[in-house]
């Protein structure tokens, strides 16, 4: 690890503070970084100030006046130099994300991987930043709509993917002529120092102005700042449910535009006429992949009565096999919580669904010694219930999948359906009339419905984000773009009269 961090220019006392080419010590209190992976000291961070954060938005203003003006293409080849510098980094952050987060190591080179996938998707975007023509009602006019830049886009990011949602973005972000400030997770502060050391040569060698990608480390305070400030055009915040509630009021009591990416509770439908080869290892990857830490972990599933046993024993078997420990060696299935926290909630979750009559079928254990001292470790959980109840409602954020049995596919979808939150969900089945009565609109009301492959594990291409409780916000691929700009219309009149719309008469 030492030499990851000696490559990603991470000290043992970092800069908590920065505006792309400049960075400074915060004034405020210093944060430890200690991995899940064996409870070591990673690094220490200086948090940021109100002070910090003034002068940060400060930076970023002069920056946008320079940035705006910057052709979209050419904006673009800044971002095919940020996914070079992020190939040439990609396996050492790819391993400080693994052991700062406890991901799997191949989940962090995946990570790495899906920032350099969306540099190289918002660089062709970066020439077809599209707007629509008209044909005007009125002789001689000419109507059409543009798209500008919004200002400051204010980034909050979670823990789980404490890189990649950040990439989702800024690339956009960048294109599309914002600067960006990032209030990474406080509980994954190295690896966003480690973005900006990497984002900060490419700005460097291309001369651009300080404040385009600004980093500012504290805890939620700081997300709090952002949301107040009017300064900043766009919030994207991604995390809990709780977090975007309150993201969300205090954007939308200053008019901002904010872009809420929440918390799941995904489920997969498993139908009489399903491939079991393909159901069993898409459950196991989404439900105990990331340890459950996945905004679309599969939590619920949903098996028709005629093969309900089969599968549970199947599923019950393959548990007893799953290796836990170290994610960093890559003959491990499951890796750590991110802290002692998660190990609490996962057990409360777990008592409390017993007294609401679940009945556990292989799990429900915290791991203590050789390999497990940090106190994360925990083993993916099995339980069957008979309703929803509310824990079965709740996001718990840790590797407990509840098994539930159905009759009709009816039935099944509603009771998909019957959740705050909608984030992703999956049918399996061989028949066509049950999968596309799943995608219809009468199906899954999920921002993302798959058939046959699991509710985890999103590529970069499709707009990726949730309804209900989940926020409502796309990011990523086909359009969310347009969430990072400003839509003008516009009328020429290049006729000798002025004719007014609707036929309106006013006569001088
Ligand atoms: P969290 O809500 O605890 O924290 C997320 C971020 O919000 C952190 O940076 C935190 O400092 C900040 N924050 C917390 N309260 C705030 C407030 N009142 N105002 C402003 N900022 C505040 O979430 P977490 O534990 O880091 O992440 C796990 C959650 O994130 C899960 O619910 C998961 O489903 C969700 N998530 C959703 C997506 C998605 O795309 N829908 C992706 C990843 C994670």
């Amino acid at each position: 690890m030492k030499q990851v961090l000696k490559t990603l220019k991470i000290k043992s006392l970092n800069n908590g503070v920065s505006t792309g080419v400049e960075s400074w010590a915060g004034s405020g209190k210093v944060l430890n970084s200690y991995s899940p992976v064996d409870g070591q000291l990673i690094g220490k961070v200086r948090q940021a100030n109100r002070e910090d954060y003034d002068k940060v938005i400060e930076n970023a203003k002069e920056a946008f006046k320079v940035w705006r003006t910057v052709p979209a293409p050419k904006r673009g080849e800044i971002v095919r130099q940020m996914g070079d510098a992020l190939r040439e980094n990609k396996d050492a952050l790819g391993r400080l994300v693994s052991y700062e987060m406890g991901k799997s190591l191949q989940e962090g080179w995946g990570e790495v991987q899906e920032m350099i996938d969306i540099c190289d998707f918002a660089v062709g975007l970066s020439r077809q930043l599209y707007g629509l023509t008209m044909h005007s009602e009125r002789p001689q006019h000419r109507m059409y709509e543009q798209w500008h830049p919004l200002g400051i886009v204010g980034i909050i990011s979670a823990f789980n993917f404490p890189v990649a949602v950040w990439s989702w973005n800024t690339m956009l972000a960048w294109i599309c002529g914002d600067v960006c400030v990032w209030k990474p997770s406080e509980k994954t502060p190295l690896t966003a120092i480690a973005c900006q050391n990497i984002i900060q040569t490419v700005l460097k060698k291309n001369d651009i102005p300080e404040g385009v990608s600004s980093l500012i480390i504290g805890d939620r305070k700081v997300g709090e700042w952002l949301s107040n400030d009017a300064n900043v055009a766009l919030i994207s915040a991604t995390g809990s449910t709780r977090m975007g509630k309150a993201v969300g009021q205090a954007v939308a009591a200053r008019f901002g535009k904010s872009l809420l990416e929440l918390g799941g509770n995904n489920a997969i439908i498993v139908t009489q006429n399903a491939d079991l080869e393909v159901v069993i290892p898409a459950v196991v990857f989404g439900a105990v992949g990331t340890a459950g830490q996945r905004c679309t972990t599969t939590r619920r599933l949903f098996l028709h009565e005629s093969m309900y046993e089969e599968v549970k024993n199947r599923l019950v078997k393959i548990y007893a096999q799953l290796r836990i420990g170290d994610p960093l060696d890559m003959h491990n299935h499951v890796g750590p919580l991110i802290d002692t926290d998660a190990v609490n909630n996962y057990k409360t979750a777990i008592a409390n669904i017993q007294n609401e009559g679940g009945k556990v079928l292989c799990g429900n254990e915290v791991l203590t010694g050789n390999g497990f001292e940090s106190g994360c470790y925990v083993k993916p959980t099995i339980v069957e219930v008979e309703s929803q109840t509310s824990t079965v409602c709740h996001e718990t954020f840790a590797p407990i999948l509840y098994l539930m049995k159905f009759k009709t596919l009816d039935e099944a979808i509603e009771l998909q359906n019957a959740v705050p939150q909608g984030l992703s969900s999956s049918i399996f089945t061989l028949n066509m009339r049950e999968a596309e009565q799943f995608l219809s609109y009468a199906g899954s009301d999920c921002g993302i419905a798959n058939v046959n492959i699991g509710t985890s594990g999103a590529e970069i291409g499709g707009a990726f984000g949730g309804e209900k409780e989940t926020g409502g916000g796309r990011e990523s691929g086909s359009d969310a773009w347009r969430n990072y700009m400003r839509r003008q219309t516009n009328t020429i009149n290049y006729s000798t009269q002025l004719p007014l719309a609707q036929g309106i008469k006013f006569d001088l």
